[in-house]
């Protein structure tokens, strides 16, 4: 997969250097560039904003820097699926532009995009990116405005971390266990059960006896009750959607 972050503070993402996600980059199996969107402004001072039309506070970030930005790097990773010689598929590329005013990011978008060839991030500052360049980004792009959750932050740059994060370790080889990717939060409609390590008795706390007792179908049994019972309590929205027939009998009557 390529991803290609734009920011006006590319040292923002730093991050991705490191861990699973900047192993994956050394083997070969993320292409990540980030881009300074500054790099695409055509003034002696680099300017990237304006005040808004109609008023208000705060400032804007102009379309034109955008929109070269952009043409650039969707160029540059149509040109590396040519080179690789790819069948010719013409699937066009993602444009994910965070915004709280975006439809909510979950595991199931984290998996929809591991799916795609390549993801284009663009990071708004300050009140966000001229609306236009959304619209003129459509014919070129599948643009998908998307939020971390409902709260402000003060650019998009930790929504990508976040982001490419979770999208990132849902692809092949970057997490070395992949079994662990299918009992986590989210992978089933309820969050993951309580997890132990050594020693089993830890300033007068014990581990579950069930855990130490060898039984896998008693093991099994005791952390699908426990995934229930936490969502239940943490999450109770989740389990309004969820399949009660996979839960153990005495958790399915409170359905
Ligand atoms: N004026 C915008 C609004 O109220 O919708 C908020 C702008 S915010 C200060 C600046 C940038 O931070 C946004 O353009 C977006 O890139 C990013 N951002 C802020 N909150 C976010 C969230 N919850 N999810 C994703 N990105 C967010």
């Amino acid at each position: 997969m390529r991803i290609d972050v734009v920011s006006i503070f590319p040292e923002y993402l730093a991050p991705l250097e490191l861990s699973l996600i900047g192993k994956a980059r050394q083997d070969g199996l993320l292409d990540l560039r980030v881009h300074d969107l500054r790099d695409f402004t055509t003034d002696r001072h680099r300017t990237v904003d304006d005040t808004p039309y109609g008023g208000g506070a705060g400032m804007v970030m102009k379309p034109e820097p955008w929109a070269q930005a952009l043409t650039a790097v969707a160029a540059e990773g149509s040109g590396d699926a040519a080179g690789a010689g790819d069948s010719g598929d013409a699937r066009k590329p993602v444009l994910i532009v965070p915004s709280p005013a975006g439809e909510r990011f979950t595991q199931a978008t984290a998996h929809q995009l591991a799916e795609e060839d390549q993801l284009v991030f663009a990071c708004g500052r300050y009140e966000g990116i001229d609306e236009r360049v959304l619209e003129w980004a459509a014919d070129h792009f599948t643009v998908r405005p998307m939020s971390l959750g409902d709260y402000v932050l003060n650019g998009g740059e930790v929504a990508v971390l976040a982001m490419v994060e979770a999208i990132g370790r849902l692809l092949p080889g970057v997490v070395g266990n992949p079994e662990s990717l299918v009992e986590e939060s989210h992978s089933d409609g309820l969050l993951e059960y309580p997890v132990y390590t050594k020693p089993s008795s830890w300033r007068d706390r014990d581990v579950p006896a069930v855990l130490l007792s060898g039984n896998h179908g008693k093991i099994a049994q005791w952390r699908r009750h426990e995934q229930y019972r936490r969502t239940a309590e943490r999450r109770p929205d989740l389990l309004a959607g969820f399949d009660a027939g996979t839960l153990p009998r005495a958790d399915r009557t409170a359905f």
